[in-house]
């Protein structure tokens, strides 16, 4: 299949791996930041560590649209279907993240809460001209990929004046994500494992360019590169990754040329723009309240803002104890670091948001750890 099947090409990769070995300087440890979740699966589906030089690390981001979501967000939306006898509606990972004692939407659902999953929010604003004589409410989340559909959402059901539609909004921005994670103490204390660089958002970066980088890589002195979801394109960021660290340059380089350029979809950003603006402050798990680093409803749309029409106050919930996603999402420990893994945290039993959706850390290296027994190729 086209830009399938020549980026997964097994002589390609054996190529690159060998220009990686061939580039790094022995006398450095190289450690590079996937921010997104995709990034994780396709790492972790093709083996691409065990074809990195021991010196060359990668670290698993907080890029994860459900593994961000913090508890007390979820508790709104269940809270919304239980209290509220509104209809919820969801993406289908979502369903599954674990909320405050020990329910999840899933298990809401199963509870006789009218949760319900939905493929986009159109789908939601469907129900909602069904069945007029409900709330419905769109648990909107996720980064910049998944925001101009729920803003598309909210512009439609205020043309078509639709009462009984709102949106519960917790879209995230992944540039404040990227800055907070260097910015956080205990990154910076982290002398042992620096960052050296990041691996930038694909479809993140579709919508909204490779400009909004600019200022983190020359703020922070530290590369980015972004890349395609296939394993030719995470190992050809790396390969100009360690280039660019070698130059001592810290630049945004953009290995995704197929789909992103440097401005972006201009379109997707003017409707995000006319619906919703920045919130000051948001909690995301793992990192704690980040600055400037989500989208609320603007309040031309207030009346389909469903924080203001339910009148919902936030409370932060903390997460299972001896979960680790916070220190994962913020790349400081592995999944494998965790005591729960694979014995009493499994993709069909989540104690934590990383073990529900693919693209989490925890179910990645759950689903395909086999890499670990691949033997290393040298140059
Ligand atoms: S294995 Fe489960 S409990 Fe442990 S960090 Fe991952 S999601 Fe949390």
């Amino acid at each position: 299949m086209k830009y399938i099947d020549e980026f997964r090409d097994g002589e390609i990769a054996r190529t690159l791996a060998a220009k990686i070995h061939a580039e790094v300087r022995p006398d450095r440890q190289y450690a590079f930041m996937e921010f997104c979740g995709g990034h994780t699966h396709a790492l972790s589906r093709y083996g691409v560590p065990a074809l990195l030089p021991d010196n060359v690390k990668m670290i698993h981001g907080p890029g994860c649209p459900v593994c961000v979501l913090p508890i007390g967000r979820i508790d709104q939306a269940i809270g919304l279907a239980m209290n509220q006898k509104a209809i919820v509606c969801t993406y289908g990972d979502t369903m599954r993240v674990p909320a405050s004692g020990g329910l999840s939407m899933q298990k809401a659902k199963a509870r006789g809460a009218d949760i319900r999953m939905v493929y986009s929010p159109l789908d939601a604003l469907k129900i909602a001209r069904q069945n007029p004589d409900r709330e419905v409410v769109f648990f909107g989340i996720g980064f910049e990929t998944t925001t101009p559909p729920t803003a598309l959402a909210i512009q439609q059901a205020a043309k078509e004046e639709l009462a009984n539609f709102s949106v519960l909004c917790c879209h995230v921005l992944t540039p404040a994500a990227i800055t907070h994670i260097l910015q956080s103490p205990e990154v910076k204390q982290w002398g042992t494992v620096p960052l050296d660089g990041f691996v930038g958002p694909a479809h993140v970066s579709i919508l909204i360019g490779s400009a909004p980088y600019e200022p983190f890589a020359e703020g922070e002195r530290k590369p980015v590169v972004i890349a395609g979801f296939e394993p030719l394109d995470v190992m050809q960021a790396i390969l100009m990754l360690i280039r660019q660290v070698n130059d001592g340059r810290h630049e945004v380089e953009n290995e995704f040329t197929r789909a992103v350029t440097r401005e972006g979809n201009a379109a997707a950003q003017k409707v995000v723009e006319e619906v919703f603006e920045h919130r000051e402050s948001f909690e995301w798990r793992g990192l704690g309240e980040v600055a400037d680093s989500a989208l609320r409803i603007r309040p031309a749309y207030a009346r389909w803002d469903a924080e203001q029409r339910f009148d919902l106050s936030y409370q932060p919930v903390p997460d299972h104890k001896q979960c680790e996603c916070g220190a994962i999402l913020r790349g400081v420990k592995r999944p494998t670091d965790c005591k729960l893994f694979g014995t009493v945290c499994t993709p069909e039993n989540p104690m934590g948001s990383c073990m529900v959706s693919s693209e989490g850390a925890c179910a990645a290296h759950y689903s395909y750890g086999r890499w670990r027994d691949i033997p290393v190729v040298t140059a």
